[in-house]
């Protein structure tokens, strides 16, 4: 059986032809003390560009890893559609960081905290610690490249003035959970396959009714789960899966 090689992301100056230079200490210390890596070992290296870098390691010291490349090939884990994950920001953090690490799981791209008229929270705080969730997530996923965590959006901007350039989307989503007469399961059935699609699902106590207006208004496709209300941190996985498993099922 082939041995599974531990893949880490890692800066992209590391690399430089077919030689690699780690001289991060967190990275160098978990690869050495935590994964006990040695002069021999082979590991998969990503730089974010989408390939994926089979690496020998040639040299260690308490500073740096040398290592070099053998192989070079596409990684498998990216799917060729943008999805973006616009969640209704949460009131604990917690909530927040299990969109991400599922999210990523599931193949989201990028993600934004939404500030919706009923979110107590306003803004995210330890961004730094996101991003490592989101880095050893896309990790373990075999993702090759780390979701992007974008700044918080004011939903009334949306609504008003649509989505701000560069986050424009084929398809918009709106996860309303009082919706019953249109289902995710029918919208898939219908919507081929765009090249991006935004999702959007709302904080603990839901959207107003001015917002599911407007969303309306915008010609978003608003749609219901069923009859089961989900947990704000379990709706936006859900539709990922759902995604992945019926319209993109045949993307590889
Ligand atoms: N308090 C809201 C209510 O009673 O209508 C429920 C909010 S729910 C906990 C949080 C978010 O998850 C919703 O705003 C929606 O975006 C999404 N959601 C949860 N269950 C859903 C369902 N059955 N259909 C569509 N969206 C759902």
């Amino acid at each position: 059986m082939t041995k599974t090689l531990h893949r880490f992301f890692i800066h992209p100056t590391a690399l430089c032809e077919d030689r690699v230079l780690i001289s991060n200490r967190d990275q160098v210390h978990q690869m050495t003390r935590v994964l006990r890596v040695k002069e021999g070992d082979k590991f998969i290296g990503l730089i974010g560009n989408g390939k994926e870098y089979e690496i020998e390691v040639m040299e260690i010291s308490k500073k740096e890893i040398v290592g070099r490349v053998e192989l070079e090939r596409e990684c498998q884990g990216e799917l060729p559609i943008v999805m973006r994950v616009f969640q209704g920001l949460p009131k604990q953090l917690s909530k927040f960081e299990e969109v991400l690490k599922h999210g990523t799981e599931l193949g989201a791209t990028e993600f934004y905290p939404l500030i919706t008229a009923n979110c107590e929270a306003q803004e995210i705080r330890k961004r730094e610690r996101m991003e490592h969730i989101l880095k050893e997530s896309a990790e373990q996923s075999e993702r090759g490249r780390i979701p992007v965590l974008g700044p918080e959006i004011n939903f009334t901007d949306v609504l008003d003035g649509g989505w701000p350039t560069g986050l424009e989307a084929e398809v918009t989503l709106f996860a309303y959970a009082r919706e019953d007469s249109v289902l995710l399961s029918e919208v898939l059935a219908d919507m081929g396959s765009p090249k991006s699609v935004n999702i959007v699902v709302g904080p603990e106590g839901g959207f107003t009714d001015e917002e599911v207006a407007a969303a309306h208004k915008q010609k978003w496709t608003v749609f219901g789960l069923g009859p089961r209300i989900l947990r704000t941190e379990t709706a936006g996985p859900a539709i990922l899966s759902a995604l992945l498993l019926g319209s993109f099922s045949s993307l590889k």
